[in-house]
């Protein structure tokens, strides 16, 4: 079969929509048209059928109960109900208050966790941000470290988005459990790729996102766990009290019938696709490795998802590098701030240099990349970093043996 170019390598970013979902959303754009929540007429009661086997469809891929999946807009909105949803709930004094509960969460989390915990900070709560070492990983031991007796809230994200690395998920909500603390994970690049049961996982609160796993945008999912503990939530979105009270508004019908889809999808294929993807990614990252000099794989060195890649590559400029293969979509460890190209926070935080981000690509793969694709990036990376090295001087000096990092520069 023929390359098809652009390559897309941005999956960790969106999925493209399995065509067997599209194929099962259509019925409900145009026959099956009702809203969910009428009750009088065959319409609403062909809408809410697939809305319920969506529910089942969806608690079955995390071991959850049809009744524990509250439908959103995305994680985002689940991020943003599970940790604002549950502060308020459990909050040790009211609003206007100081010292109303202490949450942990951490300073490389997605900024769907990261913005609604600055601004609990700003209504009265306190919040540890735990800062892992250079492997990127939050361990139970972090989180035993930084518990006090007020806290209320853990939020720690099961695999980041950036690099890929997997945290202690499982660790940590056991020891949530036993301390009882309410725990909440933002599992959106785990939930769909790599096993789920949240009930052996002690999981309390936990977001995914359709459109992370091959079904449609604007979608997404929060686990709110009903048994040992029954957890509450405080609704921010409020009228008329659906998804048992906890987000209002007419349900996105056909998108929650696609992302039901989406994660039978998942369940089914999910053990074939995860040793594939596993060699694409080994193989993409063993033939950089091999092939260039100066080149790091960032975050820890097993504890990784199959589909996402980040590297880092010394001695060349990362707008360049990215020129060098533009017919490779992917990210690259620069976040597009306003006008200023700002290196991305997340390797900032493991202690990589700035000018190291910024030459840093994100290769995320997913259910269509073949082998071909991978050795096509494989060669475009490598003939173009090696292109921009001709043209360093830096790279002279390294190559001559001078530690470039020790030089002087002298000012004028
Ligand atoms: C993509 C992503 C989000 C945001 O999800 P949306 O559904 O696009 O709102 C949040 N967290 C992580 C880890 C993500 O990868």
């Amino acid at each position: 079969m023929a390359l098809k170019l652009p390559i897309y390598m941005d999956n960790a970013a969106t999925t493209r929509t399995d065509p067997r979902v599209v194929e099962a959303m259509l019925p409900y754009f145009t026959e099956k048209f009702g809203n969910a929540a009428s009750r009088n007429h065959v319409f609403g009661w062909d809408a809410e059928d697939g809305v319920e086997t969506a529910r089942e469809q969806a608690a079955a891929l995390v071991g959850a109960s049809s009744k524990e999946i509250i439908w959103t807009s995305g994680s985002t909105e689940s991020n943003n109900l599970a940790i604002k949803g549950a502060a308020r709930m459990y909050a040790k004094g009211p609003e206007g208050t100081k010292n109303r509960g202490h949450i942990i969460t951490c300073v490389i989390e997605h900024k769907a966790v990261l913005d609604p915990c600055k601004r609990l900070e700003r209504e009265g709560f306190d919040v540890t941000w735990i800062s892992p070492p250079a492997d990127g990983v939050v361990t139970r031991q972090m989180i035993a470290d930084a518990i006090r007796p007020d806290t209320i809230l853990v939020s720690i994200m099961w695999v980041n988005n950036e690099i890929g690395t997997i945290n202690e998920v499982p660790e940590i909500g056991k020891l949530c459990h036993e301390k009882g603390i309410i725990f909440h994970t933002d599992a959106t690049q785990w939930v769909g790729k790599m096993p789920t049961d949240v009930e052996r996982d002690c999981i309390d609160l936990m977001s995914w996102s359709s459109h992370k796993i091959y079904g449609p945008k604007g979608v997404g999912a929060l686990y709110v766990r009903r048994r040992n503990p029954r957890v509450r939530l405080e609704a921010i979105i409020d009228g008329g009290g659906h998804e048992r009270g906890m987000r209002s508004g007419t349900l996105n019908v056909t998108g929650v019938v696609g992302f039901g889809k989406a994660c039978e999808l998942c369940r089914e294929g999910m053990d074939a696709d995860r040793e594939r993807l596993y060699s694409l990614k080994q193989k993409l990252e063993r033939e950089l490795l091999s092939r260039l000099e100066v080149v790091q794989v960032n975050g820890h060195a097993d504890r990784r998802v199959p589909h996402i890649a980040n590297i880092s590559f010394g001695y060349v400029e990362g707008e360049s590098l990215l020129m060098g293969i533009k017919d490779i979509a992917c990210s690259s460890g620069s976040a597009c701030t306003s006008a200023s190209l700002e290196p991305s926070y997340v390797l900032k935080n493991l202690g990589i240099g700035d000018e190291l981000a910024h030459s840093s690509l994100r290769l995320s793969i997913g259910r269509w990349t073949t082998e071909a694709e991978i050795d096509y990036a494989i060669q475009a990376i490598e003939k173009s970093v090696q292109h921009l090295r001709t043209l360093s001087p830096l790279w002279d000096l390294f190559k001559e043996g001078i530690d470039v990092s020790k030089i002087e520069w002298q000012s004028h």
